[in-house]
């Protein structure tokens, strides 16, 4: 174990040199990890402004290493993508994720949905729907409250898109695309792929104040959604002047430092309870 802390403390830190070695090493430990359970869920509170309440939260993935800690997503999830172990550890994600929403709901806490981060490596899979409709069953989770994040880029194959989005839409699932703005906007295809909410990208947010050029973005995509009739939600959001800005232009919807950081399933427990009508 000692030894082993040790070659993932270098496999962290990635070098030119070495990078196929690091690469298979980061690939097995991932591997292992997940047959340790090592990985961990955390949970950010999606928060409606006009009502104050948890509407749902978005679930974020985290490495619980022996020697290392928690490590972020930033430092494995490029790995698991290039390597495709993102795909059972996107189940095992999806599974989780379901899961606990079920447990809390079963504790009494007002429902919420759960939003879950798809890669492109799954979103192509033949069996992802199958993946889907099985855990669904297996968890009991109603569908309408999970919701699946999606980016833009993988929409660039229309005929793809429509008929997976398709599908899961036949689910009763949600769709968001993430990180809106980013990537390939067409809100065309946003109509075609009766995309359910979109999620502004942080990048817009974090200069709404100080850049015009962005608050103009910023509502320009708040507008289009309305007369879309797509939901929109602010990620990001870490001041009280964005949180106004976003207010001013009709998004209610907010996610962010502001109001909570991603927390451990504990934290979010205490955070329903205090906030439970009994
Ligand atoms: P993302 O989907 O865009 O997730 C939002 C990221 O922004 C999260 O970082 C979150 O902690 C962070 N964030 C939230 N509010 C604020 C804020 O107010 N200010 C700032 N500066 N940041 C904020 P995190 O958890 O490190 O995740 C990073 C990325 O890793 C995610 O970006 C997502 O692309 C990926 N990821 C995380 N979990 C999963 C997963 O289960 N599957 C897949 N495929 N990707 C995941
Ligand atoms: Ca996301
Ligand atoms: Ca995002
Ligand atoms: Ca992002």
């Amino acid at each position: 174990m000692k030894e082993d802390g040790k070659n993932n403390y270098t496999i962290f830190e990635p070098s030119p040199n070495n990078s196929g070695i690091e690469r298979l090493t980061l690939e097995n430990s991932i591997r292992k990890a997940l047959r340790l359970e090592e990985f961990v869920l955390y949970y950010q509170p999606q928060i409606d402004t006009l009502t104050g309440k948890i509407i749902g939260t978005e679930a974020l993935v985290r490495w619980n290493h022996p020697t290392l800690g928690l490590v972020p997503p930033a430092k494995f999830i490029p790995i698991a993508e290039e390597t495709g172990l993102i795909v059972p550890l996107g189940e095992w994600v999806l599974r989780t994720a379901c899961i606990q929403n079920q447990i809390w709901k079963e504790k009494g806490y007002a429902p919420m949905s759960v939003s879950v981060n798809l890669s492109s490596r799954q979103f192509s899979k033949q069996n992802l729907v199958k993946t889907i409709t099985e855990i669904l069953h297996e968890t009991h989770i109603d569908p309408q409250y999970l919701e699946l994040e999606i980016t833009e880029s993988m929409t660039m194959n229309v005929e793809v898109a429509i008929e997976v989005l398709g599908k899961l839409k036949e689910l009763g699932i949600q769709i968001c695309i993430d990180d809106f703005g980013t990537g390939y906007s067409n809100l065309y295809y946003l109509k075609l792929f009766s995309i359910d909410r979109l999620k502004i990208d942080q990048s817009f947010v974090r200069d709404i104040m100080t850049d015009s050029n962005d608050a103009d973005i910023v509502a320009t995509i708040i507008a289009m959604a309305h007369n879309l009739g797509i939901d929109v939600i602010a990620e990001g959001v870490e001041t009280k002047e964005q949180l106004d800005f976003l207010r001013s232009q009709n998004c209610h919807e907010v996610q962010g430092f502001y109001y909570h950081r991603p927390l451990p399933v504990e934290e979010i427990e205490q955070l329903l309870m205090n906030t439970m009508e009994i």
